[in-house]
C-alpha cells in the first residue's frame, strides 16, 4: 500500500536516462520507484495515460517577493506569487528567487515567502541591502558588505540562500559602473556561496563582467538581444565569452521582458555555446507576455529544435546541479522527495514572441496538468 501511484505516464527522467511508459510509486512523500505497479494499491491513484511525467520543474530565475510585505505595496519590486503565479499552479515545484531580496529585507522574505508557500522557494541574495526599482545598486548607502556576507553564509547554511545576485547594468548600477559587480564577486567568494549575474546594458561592459566570472558562476539573460551581449558585431561569440565557457561559467536563459532573443539564441547555439538552464525571470511586467510561464518558455526551446528530454533536463536536473542541490531534487530517483510534474504536449499552431517582439509560430505547446509536491497532489489544471 502506497500513498500515491501515478499510472501509465510516459516517464522522462533525464538524470536516470529513463524515457518509457511506466508507473511511479510514492510513499511518505518520497519516490519508491518507477516501474510496473499495476497490481499495487495506493490511497490515491493518478491515472496518467497519455500524459508525460517528469521530475518537478525547477525555475532558476523568478521574482516572488511581493513588496506589499515590506514597502506597503507600491508594486516597485514587480513580484508574483510563488504558488499561484510561478510555482505549483504552473507545474513548477521549485522556484529560485533571483535577488528580489537583499540582506536588509531577507528576514521578511524568509517569513513571508519561503516559509509560507507549498512551492519550494530558494533564493539568491541581492548584493544591495534593500532592492527596489530604479538604481538598485547605484547608491553607496545600498551596500553593507559585512552584513551581506554574514547573512549569505548563515542563510546558505540554513539551506535557503544559494549565493549573491548582482544586476550588472547601467539602469541598476547608476554611476557605480563595475563596482557592484566587484562587490558581488567579493561577497560570493567571502561567504562561500554562489554568484548569479544579470547581464544588462553597459556599463559595466560585457567583457569586464565575463572576465570577473569563474567556474560555476551563473550568467542570466545569456541570450539577450540588444547590443553588448555575448556576441560581437560578426554575431560570433566574443573571445571573453569563449574564455568564460572554458572556465566553467554557466548560462541561464532568464527570458524576462527584455532579455531573450530567438535570433541571439540561434547565433549562440550555432556557435556551439552551451545552455545550462531554461528559466523565466517571471515578474508582474512579463507574466501576461512575452513570458507567461515556465511551460511557454520550455515550449520555445522545443520550437528552437531541442528534443523533449533535453528541454526537461534543462528545466529539472541541470538547474538543480547549478545550485548544487541535485541530490535533493531535479530527478525522480528512489528516495528523493516526490516532486513530479504531469503534462501534455499539444500539437497545433501556437504564436510565440521573444523579448524583442519577434513573433514566430511554434508547432507544439507544453501544458501542465497535475503537480505533485513532496508526494501530495497539490494542483490540477481545470479541464
Ligand atoms: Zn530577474
Amino acid at each position: 500500500m502506497y500513498s500515491l501511484i501515478v499510472k501509465g505516464a510516459r516517464v522522462i527522467d533525464p538524470a536516470q536516462g529513463i524515457d518509457a511508459v511506466a508507473d511511479i510509486a510514492v510513499d511518505a512523500g518520497k519516490i519508491v520507484g518507477i516501474g510496473d505497479y499495476a497490481a499495487a494499491t495506493a490511497s490515491r491513484v493518478v491515472e496518467a495515460g497519455g500524459l508525460i511525467a517528469s521530475p518537478g520543474w525547477v525555475d532558476l530565475h523568478v521574482h516572488c517577493f511581493p513588496d506589499i510585505h515590506v514597502f506597503g505595496g507600491d508594486g516597485t519590486l514587480g513580484s508574483v506569487d510563488a504558488d499561484t503565479d510561478c510555482g505549483i499552479a504552473t507545474g513548477v515545484t521549485t522556484v529560485i528567487d533571483a535577488g528580489t531580496s537583499g540582506a536588509g529585507t531577507w528576514k521578511a522574505f524568509r517569513d513571508l515567502v519561503v516559509d509560507r508557500h507549498t512551492t519550494r522557494v530558494l533564493a539568491f541574495m541581492n548584493v544591495s541591502l534593500m532592492p527596489r526599482s530604479g538604481p538598485r545598486h547605484g547608491d553607496w548607502q545600498n551596500f553593507s558588505q559585512g552584513l551581506t556576507i554574514r547573512m549569505a553564509e548563515e542563510e546558505a547554511e540554513a539551506g535557503v540562500c544559494l549565493g549573491i545576485k548582482v544586476l550588472a547594468s547601467q539602469n541598476h548600477c547608476g554611476n557605480l559602473g563595475n563596482i557592484p559587480m566587484q562587490l558581488a564577486v567579493q561577497a560570493s567568494r567571502l561567504s562561500g556561496t554562489g554568484l548569479m549575474v544579470h547581464l544588462g546594458e553597459a556599463p559595466p561592459i560585457i567583457q569586464d563582467v565575463l572576465n570577473q566570472m569563474d567556474d560555476g558562476d551563473i550568467l542570466t539573460h545569456c541570450f539577450k538581444g540588444t547590443a553588448g551581449n555575448l556576441l560581437g558585431r560578426d554575431r560570433k561569440p566574443l573571445p571573453e565569452t569563449l574564455a568564460a565557457v572554458d572556465r566553467g561559467v554557466k548560462f541561464d536563459i532568464g527570458h524576462g521582458k527584455s532579455s531573450f532573443s530567438f535570433d541571439t539564441c540561434r547565433y549562440c547555439l550555432d556557435a556551439g555555446l552551451p545552455i545550462h538552464a531554461i528559466s523565466t525571470d517571471i515578474h508582474s511586467a512579463n507574466i501576461k507576455g512575452p513570458v507567461f510561464d515556465m511551460a511557454t518558455t520550455m515550449s520555445k526551446f522545443l520550437h528552437l529544435g531541442f528534443d523533449l528530454p533535453e528541454v526537461i533536463r534543462l528545466s529539472t536536473v541541470s538547474p538543480a546541479e547549478l545550485i548544487h542541490r541535485d541530490h535533493e531534487f531535479g530527478t525522480m530517483h528512489e528516495g528523493r522527495e516526490a516532486d513530479i510534474t504531469l503534462f501534455r504536449v499539444d500539437d497545433g499552431e501556437f504564436p510565440v514572441v521573444d523579448s524583442e517582439g519577434k513573433r514566430e509560430t511554434a508547432s507544439q505547446m507544453i501544458r501542465p496538468v497535475h503537480t505533485i509536491r513532496a508526494g501530495e497532489l497539490v494542483h490540477s489544471a481545470v479541464a
